[in-house]
């Protein structure tokens, strides 16, 4: 059995130990500070001897340590290193979680934890139940008062039968010893948790909520957060682009979301506009003769892509009928059909239109679409199209 130096002190980074076994690139010590992961808080790494530690797992009651390229075998003496920042971020994460989930059941008991995911890049917790911004406004206000509040987090090892096990957050199956670790967070938490913890709720700094999505299955929510300096710099970071955003939709920031709800209603009457104007613009057009086929073109701006093509496709229904359309909003699209009886190739027509405006496209042979990035060019595209038709028509 390793003796385990993080459980008595979580903020031992340097020690010495003895190698007890050796395993291709996996030693074992009598003793560690490295955390193996567990509770859903990722394994430390750090340093054994001048070499990279790169995983550490717990195996049949052991922590092996993966050191690539050593070449040490039992009996050896090592000196050891946690990667502190990364382990303290770790911790501090894990202890946030703690303390923002008995929060967020204490506002709502039918939440349940159902999974969480303290890595160094992402920080979170899948939880069962309704849960929503307000409540995270609300959760996040009641942590950071926590936060402030300094209070101090112990841990006690209590019998798996304890009296004190029966109004805490546990969750029985995960139980494997005689003896249960309660890590308590001042007068806010109880929770049954064998991880590695900070001493004290200042240490987190801040607790941030950075986002909240709907998880798989159906009513399950992940709530992405952060806690420390990484707290703070992002809270300023996504207050300065709500600020600049509110400025930028003329809104007080406090209305903000309806300012962007009103808008978003608007856009839809707009684009519904649009839509109408655009079909009564294609059902007007007049095609023209061209060798003895009828060509159909036009440009549209910003009308919506799928109205187009369904007009372009009821167009080319009928015999010798080409349509060649461009449809116009921060890009150039340039498209080409042809009605099946007839031989020309709608590809080589659309390229003979991009490459004026060095546009790129396919499709197949009655039907191609390409884009190019000049929207102001748009006729140019078309005029050429149109001279690429006439001249493969004149040809065959
Ligand atoms: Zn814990």
């Amino acid at each position: 059995m390793t003796r385990l130096l993080y459980e008595a002190d979580p903020y031992l980074t340097k020690f010495d130990a003895t190698v007890t076994k050796v395993q291709g690139e996996w030693v074992v010590l009598d003793r560690t500070a490295f955390f193996p992961g567990g509770g859903g808080q990722d394994h430390d790494t750090g340093w054994m001897s001048g070499l990279e530690v790169k995983v550490v797992r717990s195996q049949d009651g052991e922590v092996v340590h993966q050191v690539p390229g050593h070449a040490l075998s039992a009996g050896d003496r090592v000196d050891c290193e946690v990667d502190w920042e990364r382990r303290n971020d770790l911790m501090r994460a894990h202890t946030g979680e703690h303390l923002l989930f008995s929060i967020l059941s204490r506002m709502s008991p039918e939440l349940e934890l159902v999974k969480i995911a303290i890595t160094s890049p992402k920080k979170s917790l899948v939880v069962r139940g309704e849960l929503s911004w307000p409540m995270m406004a609300q959760a996040q206000e009641q942590a950071n008062e926590a936060i402030a509040a300094q209070l101090p987090v112990s841990d006690v090892w209590v019998s798996k039968n304890s009296e004190v096990l029966k109004d805490i957050r546990i969750k029985v199956d995960r139980i494997h010893g005689d003896k249960v670790r309660v890590v308590t967070i001042g007068d806010l938490d109880k929770a049954a948790c064998a991880g590695v913890h900070i001493q004290n709720t200042r240490e987190l700094k801040m607790l941030l909520v950075t986002k909240l999505t709907s998880a798989r299955p159906v009513g399950d929510y992940e709530i992405e957060f952060e806690t420390g300096r990484r707290a703070m710099q992002t809270a300023l970071r996504l207050s300065s682009i709500g600020l600049q955003a509110a400025e930028s939709v003329r809104a007080q920031p406090e209305h903000l979301l309806n300012a962007l709800s009103n808008l978003k209603g608007e856009l839809l009457v707009a684009q519904d506009a649009v839509r109408a104007y655009g079909r009564q613009a294609l059902k007007r057009l007049e095609p023209e003769k061209v060798e003895g086929v009828r060509l159909y073109s036009g440009i549209f701006d910003g009308l919506d892509k799928k109205t187009l093509v369904d007009s372009i496709n009821e167009l080319i229904g009928a015999d010798r009928t080409v349509a060649i359309m461009a449809s116009v909003d921060e890009r150039l699209t340039l498209f080409v059909a042809t009605s099946k009886d007839l031989e020309i190739d709608s590809r080589e027509v659309l390229n003979r239109g991009l490459k004026v405006v060095d546009g790129k496209g396919g499709g197949g042979k009655n039907f191609a679409s390409g884009g190019a990035s000049h929207p102001q060019r748009a006729k140019e595209a078309l005029d050429a199209a149109k001279d690429g038709l006439r001249a493969l028509l004149t040809a065959g």
